[in-house]
């Protein structure tokens, strides 16, 4: 009864890491301390964001094209279609087939502000993220990943009709589902639920978003129920990084707990390019490197 919480966790699990593209040479050293880091707890794939609309094309190229040539790590580039043609996109596609890399995450991006919020598709461009799927996979024999939501995307006209664009991507061609990140592990639980219920067999990882400002998941939480229990957590914490990142390692790997309770046994990290709350969650959950597993 006095055991810790996580005491025992096997690290039976299938893990992920999102990283972004680096802006500046200090920002590129940092994200590859980080990839350091965590390649030995053996990540499934790591995946490379796309910058809105595109705007980062080059540097997730280069990030991608680095991890293929310096690590064993599979890499997964994102992809977006908004805001570029069906041609545009299936140049930098075949530039990740030629430079080796097999699996894309397909999602159509955000609209740019000056359509206000609203979706515009480019005229020789793709409507939404599963038509991108289509094309893609016509392209190549691409391993595609997409995005879910378990609180409903905003745009999406009811839970149902963004489910079934759920189903949509996947029966395009698409293996698997990376979910927003969410607080309300309940919802994801109901999401799953659904999924099922909707035949949506493959799966659909869970996205975990350790806090780093609080401020900022505020405001990236459209849809993202925050609950009071957390706000009460980080209260008094937005000028104390060190405890805040305490707390937030706690409250990431206690959801995980959670999450592997309940059955799931996939994780992906949004790591925001830092290994120690990914390194320590794994760790919880019993997961550990390569050198100490083998
Ligand atoms: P879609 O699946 O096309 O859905 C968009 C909306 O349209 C939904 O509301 C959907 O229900 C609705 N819809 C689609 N088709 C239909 C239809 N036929 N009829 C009615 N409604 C329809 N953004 C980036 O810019 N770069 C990234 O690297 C990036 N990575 C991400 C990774 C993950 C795991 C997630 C969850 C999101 C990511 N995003 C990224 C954000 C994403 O681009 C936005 O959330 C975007 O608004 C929706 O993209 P999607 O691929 O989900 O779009």
């Amino acid at each position: 009864p006095d055991s810790p919480l996580f005491a025992g966790l096997p690290g039976d699990i299938r893990i992920s890491f999102e990283f972004f593209p680096p802006k500046t040479e200090k920002m590129e050293a940092q994200l590859w301390d980080a990839i350091t880091q965590l390649a030995p707890l053996a990540p499934s794939f790591v995946s490379v964001t796309y910058g809105a609309g595109g705007s980062t094309r080059e540097r997730t190229h280069a990030t991608v094209a680095r991890i293929v040539a310096e690590t064993t790590l599979l890499p997964a580039a994102h992809l977006t279609c908004v805001a570029a043609s069906q041609d545009e996109i299936a140049e930098v596609a075949q530039q990740y087939w030629d430079a080796g890399v097999r699996h894309i995450v397909a999602l159509r991006g955000d609209p740019p502000a000056v359509d206000a919020g609203r979706f515009v598709p480019h005229p020789q461009g793709y409507a939404s993220a599963a038509d991108l799927v289509l094309g893609l996979k016509r392209q190549h024999d691409f391993e595609v990943s997409v995005a879910a939501y378990p609180e409903v995307h905003p745009e999406a006209a009811s839970a149902e009709a963004d489910l079934d664009n759920l189903k949509r991507k996947l029966d395009a061609g698409a293996s698997r589902a990376i979910t927003q990140f969410f607080f309300s592990t309940d919802a994801y639980f109901r999401f799953l639920d659904k999924a099922l219920a909707a035949g949506i067999t493959a799966p659909i990882l869970p996205g975990i978003m350790p806090v780093t400002s609080f401020a900022a998941i505020r405001r990236m939480s459209a849809n993202t129920e925050i609950p009071d229990w957390m706000t009460h957590m980080f209260e008094g914490l937005d000028e104390r990084p060190g405890p805040r990142g305490l707390v937030s390692a706690v409250v990431a790997a206690d959801q995980c707990r959670r999450l592997y309770e309940g059955g799931v046994r996939d994780f992906h990290f949004y790591t925001l390019n830092k290994a120690e709350q990914a390194y320590a969650i794994c760790h919880l959950l019993g997961r550990r490197p390569r050198e100490i597993a083998a």
